[in-house]
């Protein structure tokens, strides 16, 4: 288990070009193999209704708007499943505003479909991806409580939460002032209790958001400390903040190239157990810099859905992804939204286990 203290961790993020070469020789010599991964996946925004509003987001629409997204109706859904069965996915990521079910237009249209809560929606859509198609869902609903977690590891294979960053400092700047959901203490306290659940979990950081390089550290710190305890964390997302038109942020810088790779090579030495991954769509020209910093897992890629979250970064085709990583040595395989390490009924249950071995 790798014991870095937030000052090697700072000392690493501030190093020169010839300390960082060494460093990325000694993060390779954590992989386990060649093998670089994805998951060929589904993308189902179930509603654009969120109750935060993060300085960065251009996913999140008022429920005034003409064109938003209230929710997603049940026929839909199970016509874009079917068609992302037909496309060989394996994936169904259900990623959706934070506490939608607190907007009355948002609980109506639930109600009509006969469910009282987005959880209760989503609990429904999982089994019916399970019941009716090859594919296993992977949800990332926002923050939840404990007994929303365990009852919705049913019917998932993993599930997922960005930390983004530990710092409360955050929360008074213009990334997150109006986004309570965005409370560190609120997200770390959902990630533990799902360690607590053994739900095989995924997580990140967000880089270029305002943080100092000490918030970095202590961010990474503190996702190390509940892996340590817990166990359950499968991989760790190093996403870097892309500035858009029209949102708060517009004008700030997005991070360099070498404060992603020095992110990416100290992730890699503090979590020799975890997935590495970033986001190939926000970073085609840099995937294979990133895949030497110690990157071996390029997320979610949808032959089918674009990426709503960032709907101006369409995926690479899988076929340059795989160019990209034999160039350097290494082989692209599919993985399932679940570790292999994971699948076993201490992390899962037996409806998903049951489903794994019928695929
Ligand atoms: S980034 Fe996510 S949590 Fe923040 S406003 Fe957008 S949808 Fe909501």
């Amino acid at each position: 288990m790798a014991k870095l203290s937030k000052d090697d961790i700072i000392t690493f993020l501030n190093t020169n070009y010839s300390e960082m070469l060494s460093l990325m020789m000694e993060a390779n010599t954590h992989r386990h193999d060649d093998k670089i991964t994805y998951s060929k996946n589904v993308f189902l925004p179930l509603t654009e209704i969120c109750r935060n509003q993060c300085g960065y987001c251009t996913f999140r629409k008022g429920p005034e708007s003409f064109d938003t997204t209230i929710l997603m109706e049940t026929t839909e859904v199970k016509h874009i499943l079917k068609m992302a069965d037909a496309y060989g996915c394996h994936e169904a990521l259900f990623t959706f505003g934070e506490g939608a079910d607190e907007f009355y237009e948002v609980k109506c249209a639930l109600e009509n479909q006969g469910f009282e809560s987005m959880v209760e929606y989503l609990y429904s859509l999982c089994s019916e991806t399970l019941i009716n198609t090859n594919l296993l869902p992977h949800s990332n609903p926002g923050i939840l409580k404990k007994k929303e977690l365990k009852f919705l590891k049913e019917v998932n294979a993993s599930m997922g939460l960005m930390l983004e960053n530990s710092s409360p400092r955050l929360m008074q700047t213009a990334i997150h002032s109006k986004s309570p959901g965005k409370e560190p203490k609120l997200r770390v306290k959902t990630i533990e209790n799902a360690g607590k659940l053994k739900i095989p979990f995924t997580t990140g950081l967000l880089i270029g958001i305002g943080e100092t390089l000490e918030e970095r550290a202590e961010s990474l710190i503190e996702l190390r400390k509940l892996h340590n305890k817990y166990g359950h964390i499968q991989e760790i997302i190093i996403q870097n903040f892309k500035p858009k038109p029209g949102i708060p942020l517009e004008h700030q810088e997005e991070p360099s190239l070498t404060e992603m790779i020095k992110m990416i090579t100290v992730t890699r030495l503090l979590f020799p157990d975890v997935g590495v991954q970033i986001p190939p769509n926000l970073n085609k020209v840099n995937v294979s810099m990133f895949l030497l910093a110690g990157v071996d897992d390029l997320g979610g890629v949808s032959p089918l859905t674009k990426d709503y979250v960032n709907p101006e970064a369409p995926w690479p085709e899988l076929d340059y992804l795989r160019s990209v990583t034999e160039e350097l040595g290494f082989e692209l395989l599919e993985r399932l939204p679940v570790y292999p390490k994971f699948i076993n009924d201490e992390f899962l249950s037996e409806r998903i286990l049951d489903k794994i071995s019928s695929m």
